[in-house]
């Protein structure tokens, strides 16, 4: 390396340290790269595991949950810089400008910068450990919290804090609850569920602003609270990439092998849009714990040359209470929908399209669902098109209506 101020030569730069760019700098190593490996990430201290956050860490039973071993990082020989945000992009001369006024040139570049919390003016939010320590502080026995937003986020939120003996109040604009990604029928069981911790719901109640103590709803009615949390959405980081004259449109654009219109820069996790090929190549930007896990390895091997495009089904959890609700594939694809309800309470959303499954959601205790929704993921991985009858049907097990491989190519 050269000293401050000069051009560290080579090798790949991956910005953003999070999940994606984490998996992403190790995955390399595991694909036999063996030049220089330099992780760039804006917040202090080691990667860590952001599920976690808004559940065990916030009510206070858990440490951060580290991505990997600090020794895994130095083993594969990779310069984690923590704290220092890249500030500037040239994607002519291949070069990164750091904070510290350092500059990494690059042959290649990941940009695996994530999301960001949309803020509301008065309202904490909760996106980094930093965001979860401050809140947990803030949530006793009692407290008045005010949840804006009945999404993921807001809705964990509400269970842990419901968890912690605080009072809680959620208010979601729109008519119900997780709109935006998880069937109506499934969003009114959690909705009961957080009805019977005493949470108040509130939805198609848009706030109209905060004022200290309170929430008012555009229909002039107040929240009385304690502590605001807004759990209103994330706008992908795209900054570094739209500065640097890069294609940005909800995301930082990138074709199906995470490739971005500029040179040897690629971009992974929740701050990319890619062409799903599974849904007719229509443009998606996943907030998901797993997509970025597996984009971040997916980049390794195309920025090392691998053409494959990025194909997985999207995949995504959320823990309430003892429930556990799973989504695999686009619900929003669906145009026709088909619900079985096992006997032992848990139940299954199937969204087909022209027949064919598109969409595969679950809710139960624990892992109740998780081998239903993961034979769904297969079927939508497999364009298959199942009998919505025998899908409405508990007596009738899925794993049948999975096409063998065939053994022949
Ligand atoms: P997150 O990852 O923050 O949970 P989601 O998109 O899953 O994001 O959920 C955000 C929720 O916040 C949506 O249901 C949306 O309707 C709701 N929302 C957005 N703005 C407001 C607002 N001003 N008042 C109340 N709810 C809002």
């Amino acid at each position: 390396m050269t000293g401050p101020g000069g051009v560290v030569p080579g090798g790949v730069v991956v910005v953003g340290a999070g999940e994606c760019g984490t998996r992403a700098a190790l995955a390399l190593r595991e694909e036999g790269y063996a030049g220089p490996v330099t992780l760039v990430g804006g917040e202090p201290g080691h990667p860590y595991e952001r599920p976690p956050l808004s559940k065990a860490v916030l009510s206070g039973a858990a440490d951060l949950t580290p991505l990997c071993t600090p020794e895994r990082l130095v083993d594969a020989g990779v310069t984690h810089l923590a704290g220092v945000a890249a500030t500037a992009l040239d994607v002519r001369a291949h070069e990164v400008a750091l904070a510290d006024g350092r500059v990494l040139g690059y042959e290649r570049l990941l940009l695996a910068t994530g999301a960001r919390a949309r803020p509301l003016p008065g309202a904490l939010v909760l996106r980094s450990h930093a965001d979860a320590v401050a809140l947990q502080a803030r949530l006793r026995p009692g407290t008045r919290v005010g949840v804006v937003g009945g999404g993921f986020i807001g809705l964990e939120v509400a269970a842990t804090a419901a968890g912690l003996g605080c009072a809680v109040t959620v208010v979601e604009a729109a008519p119900r609850l997780m709109g935006r990604a998880v069937p109506e029928r499934l969003a009114a069981r959690v909705a009961a569920r957080h009805a019977e911790a005493g949470v108040a719901v509130r939805c198609a109640s848009p706030v109209a602003r905060l004022e200290p103590g309170r929430i008012v709803l555009a229909d002039g009615q107040v929240v009385e609270t304690d502590v605001v949390v807004a759990g209103i959405g994330s706008a992908p980081e795209t900054a570094l990439a739209a500065a640097a004259g890069l294609a940005v449109a909800d995301g930082i654009v990138v074709d199906g092998s995470l490739a971005t219109s500029a040179p040897d820069v690629f971009a992974a996790g929740d701050c990319c849009s890619f062409p799903h090929p599974l849904y007719d190549d229509r443009r998606v930007r996943l907030e998901s714990w797993r997509a970025a896990q597996e984009q971040g390895v997916h980049a390794a091997r195309a920025l090392l040359g691998d053409p494959e495009p990025y194909a997985a089904v999207p995949w995504f959890w959320s823990d309430q209470y003892e429930l556990s609700l799973q989504v695999a594939g686009l619900p929003g694809a669906a145009t026709e929908e088909v619900v079985r309800v096992r006997p032992d309470g848990a139940e299954l959303w199937f969204g087909l399209d022209a027949g064919r499954l598109v969409a595969v959601a679950g809710i139960g205790t624990g892992t109740a669902v998780a081998k239903d929704v993961r034979i769904g993921e297969l079927l939508i991985a497999q364009r298959a098109a199942p009998d919505p009858a025998a899908l409405a049907d508990p007596g009738v097990a899925l794993k049948p209506l999975l096409r063998a491989p065939s053994p022949v190519g």
